[in-house]
């Protein structure tokens, strides 16, 4: 099949990279330029492993092709997948759909004959309906739900075994002509689900937000065991252990981030305010895990007795999570610049390098060598669980013979430290200091 895939970020790139990869041919559009220049010139914009290769392999084999032209791509279609942005307006919990309604235009207005427009990006129930709305030409077009669920550093693992595909449509064609792109998946053995449009987009907010539910649930009996002197892993595994709870997603850490939970959450709140349900539970998820960051915040405060001043601390891992460049809604893009303004020293090291984020800040260095960074530390900040750093050797690394580790995701073992005498804090563990 011919698809055009609109919208070339980590959604858009992955699957529309993954779908060539199971024979299809696939046109993938973004409006900026010189994202589509690099992916030309055989390079990825993004990080998410085994995706270069992929890339480069379905490009030689001329079924994935990159362009900024959006009306040629999509007259070579069938069907077209929306798969931009869809972020919270500014200062507001609901969602911003202008990028949507942008696209949805453009394909209106450039498209010769009939097509299936298939929403990928979130969106809020109901924008599957004002999409069809604003169509011209309605006869021409199917629009459908098909809620995309990958998770960044696991990415194309994700596409390639989903947990299930669910598509809203209320086309009996539609629903067919999915059910045969999908085929290599389904033969695999993945399960493939069929509702309403509005049922498809609802799931997605669901599924996300009861996800951060979970998290927030597991860091808030953090909370309650640190001062308490349980371990939070014990709690974790006794509850998830109940096959009606599942043991994913209760691991105690930071606060949830990334590109999908904090603004899907805020989204769904917004999409209950405007038909007047109070998700109450989902609102106080959010706050929550604001309250979380202050929290930390003031943890490293009390580590060090409150004065941070010209500590020098070191952050290991800046992105949301490992295997990803991703530092959308991060937990270190408030924890570096409230750690800067109480006059800390900070440098970071993140294996996908540099961030842009960080570049503004005084006193915020970053550094390609781990074993540089670490010399002269006051404070280690375990803050991604990249692989490289679960088997470090503190006292190798730190030159200093004071100096303290905060492990934001328990990945050391707490008797490991006791006797290495190492002054160790982490999330929801027995004090062993
Ligand atoms: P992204 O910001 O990485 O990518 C969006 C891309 O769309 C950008 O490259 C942008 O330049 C392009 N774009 C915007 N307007 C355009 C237009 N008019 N024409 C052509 N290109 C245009 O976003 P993403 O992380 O890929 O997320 C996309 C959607 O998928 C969102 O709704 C998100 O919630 C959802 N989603 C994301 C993930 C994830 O892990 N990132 C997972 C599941 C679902």
């Amino acid at each position: 099949m011919k698809l055009c895939m609109v919208g070339t970020g980590y959604v858009g790139l992955v699957s529309g990279t993954c779908f060539a990869d199971i024979g299809h041919t696939v046109y993938c559009v973004d409006k900026d330029i010189n994202k589509i220049k690099k992916l030309n010139a055989g390079q990825s914009p993004i990080y998410e492993p085994g995706l270069d290769e992929l890339i480069k392999e379905n490009y030689r084999s001329k079924r994935l092709f990159f362009t900024s032209n959006i009306s040629e791509a999509l007259n070579k279609s069938d069907i077209i997948f929306i798969c931009v942005g869809t972020p919270n307006k500014k200062n507001s919990l609901s969602v911003d759909l202008s990028y949507i309604f942008r696209v949805a235009k453009e394909i209106s207005k450039f498209s010769k004959n009939k097509k299936i427009i298939v929403t990928k990006s979130t969106v809020p129930v109901g924008t599957g309906d004002l999409i069809e709305k604003n169509l011209k030409n309605k006869k021409k077009f199917t629009v459908i739900s098909n809620p995309e669920f990958l998770r960044e550093g696991d990415a194309i693992r994700d596409f390639r075994y989903p947990d299930r595909i669910v598509i809203g449509s209320d086309s009996s064609h539609a629903f067919k002509v999915m059910k045969n792109l999908y085929l290599p998946l389904i033969n695999k053995g993945a399960k493939f689900f069929h509702t309403n449009r509005r049922g498809a987009e609802l799931i997605k907010y669901a599924a996300n937000a009861f996800l951060a539910t979970k998290i927030t649930f597991i860091n808030e009996i953090a909370n309650l065991c640190e001062k308490t002197g349980v371990n939070v892993e014990d709690i974790s595994l006794g509850m998830g252990t109940d096959v009606r709870i599942g043991s994913r997603f209760l691991r105690a850490g930071p606060a949830y981030g990334g590109s999908c939970f904090p603004k899907d959450t805020k989204g769904l709140v917004s999409i209950g305010d405007k038909v007047k349900i109070d998700l109450s539970i989902v609102r106080s998820v959010i706050k929550s895990n604001d309250n979380r960051k202050i929290l930390l915040q003031n943890k490293i405060n009390n580590i060090f007795g409150k004065n941070i001043k010209n500590k020098k601390i070191v952050f290991l891992g800046v992105t949301f999570k490992p295997n990803t460049d991703d530092m959308r809604d991060a937990a270190s893009l408030s924890m570096i610049p409230y750690l800067i303004k109480k006059k800390a020293i900070v440098s970071y090291y993140d294996p996908t390098g540099k961030k842009k984020e960080f570049s503004k800040l005084r006193n915020c260095i970053f550094y390609s060598d781990i074993n540089k960074i670490c010399k002269n530390a006051d404070l280690i900040i375990l803050h991604t669980e990249w692989d490289e750093f679960k088997s470090l050797n503190f006292k190798k690394l730190v030159k200093k013979t004071k100096f303290i580790i905060y492990d934001l995701r328990n990945l050391y073992n707490l008797d490991e430290m006791k006797r290495k005498k190492i002054k160790y804090f982490s999330i929801g563990r027995p004090n062993t200091n």
